[in-house]
């Protein structure tokens, strides 16, 4: 679905690269496949082995690059990062990579994942004398490491990373070297590959694909990987724990060209849409997909319907950049600016509507109207995941729980919101079995906590959503 209008809303995306002659070039196509993950604000940090050299700015990847910056951006390893946030996180110097100069070991940091303790760590650092000069909580992680009094930076690393809890996939470079570190969960992925002799990290395999990169393995949970000059080397900094990979990057945020943990993001969703039509059967017409991401499970659930497929709904590709809009009312207008229902298939046909997600249930409702009003007879929706009741603290933005539909309705009283002729959701099982299969749930277990509400990670009182998110 359409992230910005329906209120769920990617998070971040993270690209970096060492030993490459145009490693500021790489990442920003690297960048530029992550762009759904985050459309707010992007940047590149790059080194010559002696500074770090910064470009960032608000907007799209190629509106915040051009040629120009390149010549800038010097040295044969780079980080780079694509940002979403919420009004709150808004602001030039929350765009990542971080960087924080000092007389030895400058350090940029690119993140993506959001910190449950940042608070309390925040109110800690600045009672040290710490000032915080974002209102991001990847600072506090820069923050850590050079307060932790370690002499080794890998030290320092590992050190800072003990104390910080929540999900976090990150990439740090110094004039030196380059660290990469996944949360003990490993709650948001990042795969590494490499480029002819160049290392290559992503937070999706896509961005191998278009950078001409190929896939290495899974950067683990609880892996510290550097890279330098002198090669690769990893080590753990914390033992072994159930994986928990947010099932959301499976059902709505990864592009379905992307490999998750080794599974096909648009497989896992055809499967999501076969197990669907099995556990929510129904007579109709004509199956269609909300593009763009429920059309994998729209086939999915015709195939094992045997309800023929068809594009009974289309996206417009050339509207502007329509997400910053404060009010439901334009929210709304950007549905239709955005989506058509044709004619020609719906009309006087029992249509399946399947949609990955319902999050407040006012774009479903749009677009069962807009069904009906095209001649649709009857519009059953199915929804390729369960219902989202409880907000999300590891970097998605779910909403709050006063604005989710499903936290403060019955299935039926939301059928009747969205004036469906009928409303299924996928089961928690059913989605576990479409992600995790038969693999091991240590090594492909998932998050499902907005529709369980059992957390993989304490959260705190004061763990907040909006102004700390990545
Ligand atoms: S709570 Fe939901 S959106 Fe957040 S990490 Fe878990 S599965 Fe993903």
């Amino acid at each position: 679905m359409l992230a910005e209008i329906k209120g769920l809303n990617e998070e971040c995306g993270v690209f970096a690269i060492w030993g490459h002659e145009k490693a500021a070039e790489v990442t920003y196509y690297g960048l530029h496949a992550l762009q759904h993950r985050g459309q707010e604000g992007a940047g590149i940090v790059t080194t010559d082995r002696e500074s770090l050299h910064l470009h960032k700015g608000i907007g799209l990847i190629n509106e915040v690059f051009s040629e120009g910056q390149f010549n800038k951006l010097n040295g044969n390893a780079a980080i780079g990062h694509v940002r979403y946030a919420t009004a709150g996180g808004g602001g030039y110097e929350n765009v990542q990579p971080l960087l924080f100069r000092s007389q030895k070991d400058s350090l940029a940091i690119a993140h993506n994942g959001n910190l449950v303790n940042a608070y309390g760590l925040k109110q800690q650092l600045e009672a040290q004398g710490s000032i915080l000069q974002t209102s991001s909580d990847t600072e506090v992680i820069a923050h850590l490491i050079k307060r932790s009094g370690q002499i080794e930076l890998e030290d320092a690393i590992k050190s800072a990373l003990s104390m910080v809890k929540g999900a976090y996939s990150l990439t740090i470079l110094t004039e030196t070297q380059l660290f990469v570190a996944v949360d003990p969960k490993g709650l948001r992925p990042l795969s590494l590959g490499r480029l002819g002799d160049a290392w290559v990290v992503s937070s999706e395999t896509c961005a191998f694909d278009v950078t001409g990169a190929e896939y290495v393995r899974e950067v683990e949970p609880g892996e510290l990987i550097t890279i330098s000059d002198a090669g690769l080397h990893t080590q753990r900094f914390s033992s072994t724990l159930e994986r928990s990979l947010c099932s959301m990057e499976y059902v709505y945020f990864s592009r379905p060209d992307s490999n998750l943990n080794g599974q096909n993001v648009h497989a896992s969703r055809k499967r999501m849409g076969k197990v669907l039509a099995q556990e929510a059967p129904i007579e109709a017409d004509v199956v269609t997909g909300v593009p763009d991401s429920s059309i994998s499970a729209a086939i999915g659930f015709s195939e094992a319907s045997g309800i023929p497929y068809e594009l009974g709904l289309i996206k417009n590709r050339y509207v502007g950049r329509t997400f910053i809009q404060p009010s439901q009312e334009l929210r709304e207008q950007g549905v239709k600016m955005k989506l058509s229902a044709v004619r020609g298939i719906v009309e006087g046909k029992r249509v399946v509507m399947v949609d990955d997600s319902i999050v407040r249930g006012t774009t479903s409702k749009r677009i069962v109207r807009m069904l009906k009003e095209a001649g649709a007879t009857e519009v059953h929706v199915r929804i390729a995941s369960p219902p989202i009741q409880n907000p999300c603290f590891y970097g998605i933005d779910t909403s709050t729980t006063s604005e989710l539909i499903a936290a403060n309705h019955s299935i039926e009283e939301m059928r009747e919101l969205i004036e469906a002729d009928s409303l299924s959701f996928l089961t928690v099982e059913g989605l576990e079995d479409c992600i995790v299969g038969d693999n091991d749930t240590m090594t492909h277990g998932i998050c499902k906590a907005c529709f369980t509400g059992n957390y993989p990670t304490e959260i705190y009182p004061d763990t907040v959503l909006p102004a700390y998110k990545c």
